[in-house]
């Protein structure tokens, strides 16, 4: 039932949307879409298909199993696998990635509702890891943001001093970058997780309080490394290394936004050029053109070995079913379709 290394997953990049249920006071719901033929309807124009579409009552648990599972799981078999949420500030990305505001890390992650992917993920890493009994393996994670087109840790403890992370390409593994000073943390335990996560959700909440609303504006990454060990009836030594990149991608908002003057409309610019680098490199990747342009941003770069090659990616557009948001809406929607 494992995926060996050598043997291609079927296809490498999916496009997954979800719409968020109405708020309090927003307006009614004006979005259609149709469960069976994946596709979303806004305004009378039909978007999709799309890989998945996960209407406003989905729950985490049906997203973890419908998305992220399968990642865990490429990744335990030494597959390196990155999940973006993308889309406009309030619409979802941090609840799916993380979860709910605070109950998000509560300990008891089995029952908790709320939780989001990064946390599923990494109970589900530790669960299969001891129910196989693999001999030997290591648990590393980061936990990165990149704003402003610089690259910063949150699990440093300088951080407050804001001290940029470099990023370098491996001189001996092509294609892999190295990023200096990063703090990679070994975890054993779950407790070893919560206390991670707690630890850049602080960091987070530290940052914003600095520059407002700064984490809608950054991207963030969780890195989860895991190596394994094993021999077989042989006595062949088998070694897998994989990679998990969980993206809790910057407002998209930024996309298009005129107006803005000084400091700001340089951070909105950086933003808007990396999420369309970033759509551009999916592109390339998906027609198999020559050229990637990882370079052109620092989140690509950051992901270079994480995207392409035998690697499986996924976006997760999150979307508002208010028509309030449809401009916004619509644009997330045309950049997923672009993306496939
Ligand atoms: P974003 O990260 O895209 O800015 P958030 O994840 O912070 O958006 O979501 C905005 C608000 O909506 C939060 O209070 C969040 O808990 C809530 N929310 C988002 N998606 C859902 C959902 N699918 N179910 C319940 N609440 C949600
Ligand atoms: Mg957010």
């Amino acid at each position: 039932q494992k995926m060996k290394k050598g043997q291609t997953p079927t296809k490498n990049v999916q496009v997954c949307v979800r719409i968020r249920p109405v708020m309090d006071r927003e307006a009614k719901e004006a979005i259609k879409c149709a469960k069976n033929d994946r596709t979303i309807t806004v305004k009378g124009k039909i978007y999709g298909p799309f890989d998945q579409v996960f209407p406003e009552t989905t729950q985490q648990p049906e997203v973890y199993d419908k998305v992220a599972k399968k990642h865990v799981e490429l990744v335990l078999a030494g597959y390196n696998c990155t999940i973006f949420a993308y889309g406009q500030t309030g619409t979802g990305k941090t609840y799916c990635m993380e979860g709910g505001a605070d109950k998000a890390y509560s300990g008891n992650w089995k029952t908790d509702p709320n939780l989001g992917i990064i946390p599923r993920a990494m109970e589900h890493i530790f669960d299969t890891l001891e129910a196989e009994g693999v001999e030997e393996y290591c648990v590393r994670v980061s936990y990165l943001e990149i704003y402003n087109e610089e690259l910063f840790d949150l699990l440093a403890a300088n951080h407050e001093e804001g001290e940029r992370l470099r990023l370098f390409e491996d001189p001996i593994k092509k294609g892999s970058v190295i990023i200096s000073g990063a703090e990679e943390v070994p975890v054993q335990t779950r407790e070893e997780v919560f206390k991670v996560l707690q630890r850049g959700a602080e960091r987070k909440r530290m940052a914003s309080t600095l520059i407002n609303n700064r984490s809608s504006r950054s991207h963030c990454v969780f890195v989860v490394n895991i190596a394994t060990r094993e021999t077989t009836l042989e006595g062949e030594e088998l070694v897998r290394q994989g990679k998990l990149n969980l993206v809790d991608l910057a407002g998209s908002e930024s996309i298009g936004r005129s107006g803005a003057s000084g400091a700001r409309a340089k951070e909105a610019g950086n933003i808007n050029q990396s999420l369309l680098t970033l759509g551009r490199c999916i592109t390339a990747l998906t027609t198999n053109a020559g050229h990637v342009p990882y370079r052109e941003s620092k989140l690509t770069r950051l992901l270079q070995d994480s995207l392409g090659g035998s690697t499986v990616t996924t976006i997760i557009s999150t979307i508002s079913p208010s028509s309030s948001s449809f401009e916004e809406t619509i644009s997330t929607l045309e950049y997923s379709c672009r993306a496939k």
